[in-house]
């Protein structure tokens, strides 16, 4: 009988990529893990009991065929590992990257659930793919055939570039749209270089680019160019322009100097640390956290990524507020335990309720403390203020990282027929993205509010189709006549 090659979580544990020391990497922006070598990639796929239902793959929103690609990879076929990976997947090694697989493919897969420690899909997936850009098989589109038809996509986020990709691939012409100077979206200016290094998105711009997708940057629809105008040059139009409306806190002294918003801090972080870029604000102190004591208010990722770039910035001191316990955060375990590595330190249950103030400058936070009582709607535990527990936590500079919300696209863009939901947010058909509009379809966060780059790149594959679709139909009307 042939050696078996799979099934081997019976004698094999399971294994990350090695981890930097937190006293290393809080010194540069690097990534923190280092990837796979391939005998270890092949191990620990190997690991895979090739599931009959794989639940792995039904908790993947990309549905990604997970058992097929960990088979090749254990058996060494890794060109066909990686055509398997990319035939669902636009960004494999972005998505094996940043994906809170916790929550997803391995938070889900079966060795897990039976006690065995997951299979470490996110890391073979990035290792798949990574091997296949250093061994050339990553090539621009060519389509087989230039079709007539044109796509103008608003926003050069995963969404808008997962669409650009399906549809350049049948010839379609495709010119995106972007307010910023670099294309990546949040891949590029929100996510820190220690989650995603950023050569890692910009290959992917050059790639798409240099497959004939037109890239207009520094170009902000509703300023420099009309809503109605893109729709007149395009065949269809898809938004995806994320969500950008930071939530704010309005209480006793908030409108101190030094109290910022996360994105503010992160896009001049990205730009200033990642790409070299001279930010006045970054230059000048102002989004800068070097020498000061830092407050994180917040317990989201976006929350842990503030506080692990604080420390990569010297920040003396930082501490992060959640109104919650460690046990009821949106954030990730995971990164909790990076940050909590590399010096942050958490304020469970602990709410600020103002700010004090030296000269107009932030000089600390009133904290209130709280306790967590009975469940509200939604199920969670409300927390609860504990009276005669207040303090004040010196700060030199305050994040707040409470999250997004959608910008009023019908009001800037001067279109109050585009439909949106009480949220804010576009309302769109589900698996197709088509709004009222005709011709006019959303993707990604604009559409599902804060999410994650594997739903945006499932819309905008799931559009892109609907497009084409709607393309075919409309050439085959035509030939009929
Ligand atoms: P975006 O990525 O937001 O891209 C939208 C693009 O539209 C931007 O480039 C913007 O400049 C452009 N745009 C907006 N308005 C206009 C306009 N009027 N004209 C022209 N262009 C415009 N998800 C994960 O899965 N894992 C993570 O680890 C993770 N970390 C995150 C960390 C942070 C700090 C944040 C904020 C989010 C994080 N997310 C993470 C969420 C993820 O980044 C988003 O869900 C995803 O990027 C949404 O993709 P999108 O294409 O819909 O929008
Ligand atoms: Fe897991 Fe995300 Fe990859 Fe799907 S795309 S297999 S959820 S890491
Ligand atoms: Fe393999 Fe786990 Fe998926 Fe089953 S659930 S196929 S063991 S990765």
């Amino acid at each position: 009988m042939a050696k078996q090659p799979m099934l081997k979580f019976v004698q094999i544990d399971r294994d990350m990529p090695s981890k930097r020391a937190a006293e290393d990497r809080r010194e540069d922006f690097d990534e923190i893990y280092a990837e796979f070598a391939a005998a270890k990639a092949e191990e620990q796929a190997s690991r895979c009991s090739q599931c009959g239902v794989p639940y792995c793959q039904s908790h993947c929103p990309l549905h990604n065929n997970i058992p097929d690609w960990l088979h090749l990879t254990a058996t060494g076929r890794l060109q066909e590992a990686y055509e398997t990976s990319q035939a669902t997947n636009t960004f494999p090694e972005i998505c094996g990257r940043i994906c809170p697989q916790d929550r997803l493919c391995e938070g889900n897969c079966v060795i897990e659930q039976s006690g065995h420690g997951t299979v470490t899909i996110g890391a073979v997936e990035k290792y798949i793919t990574d091997t296949a850009w250093d061994k050339g098989w990553v090539q621009p589109i060519k389509p087989a055939h230039e079709r007539g038809e044109s796509v103008g996509i608003i926003g050069a986020g995963p969404g808008g570039l997962a669409a650009a990709d399906m549809l350049r691939r049948a010839g379609v012409k495709v010119t995106i749209y972007d307010r910023y100077d670099r294309a990546g979206g949040l891949l590029t200016y929100g996510i820190p270089g220690f989650k995603l290094e950023k050569d890692v998105v910009m290959r992917r711009n050059q790639l798409l680019a240099d497959g004939g997708v037109e890239f207009v940057m520094n170009c902000n629809v509703g300023q420099d160019i009309s809503f109605d105008d893109i729709r007149a040059k395009h065949d269809a139009v898809i938004i995806a322009t994320g969500v950008y409306k930071s939530r704010d806190l309005e209480m006793p002294g908030s409108g101190a100097t030094g109290i910022v918003k996360a994105i503010d801090f992160l896009t001049v972080s990205n730009k200033a640390s990642n790409f070299g870029d001279s930010i006045e604000e970054f230059d000048n102190g102002t989004l800068n956290a070097d020498g000061k004591r830092v407050v994180v208010i917040g317990g989201g990722d976006t929350a842990m990524d503030c506080v692990r770039t604080s420390i990569r910035q010297g920040a003396t001191s930082v501490k992060c507020l959640y109104r919650r316990d460690r046990a009821n955060m949106p954030g990730s375990q995971r990164e909790t335990q990076n940050a909590e590595e590399e010096g942050v330190v958490f304020e469970w249950l602990s709410a600020p309720k103002g700010f004090t103030d030296d000269g107009g400058k932030v000089a600390g936070v009133m904290v209130q403390k709280m306790r967590l009582g009975q469940p509200d709607a939604s199920g969670r535990q409300a927390p609860e203020v504990i009276e005669g527990a207040d303090y004040i936590e010196p700060a030199d500079l305050v994040i707040k990282a409470l999250g997004f919300e959608p910008e009023n696209l019908p009001t800037l863009w001067d279109q109050p027929e585009l439909p949106v939901t009480r949220w804010g947010t576009v309302k769109a058909t589900f698996q197709t993205g088509a709004t009222e509009l005709d011709g006019v379809y959303a993707v990604g966060d604009i559409v599902r509010g804060a999410s994650l780059v594997v739903w945006a790149i499932k819309d905008g594959r799931d559009c892109a189709e609907a497009i084409l679709s709607r393309f075919n139909t409309a050439a085959s009307s035509m030939a009929a006549e």
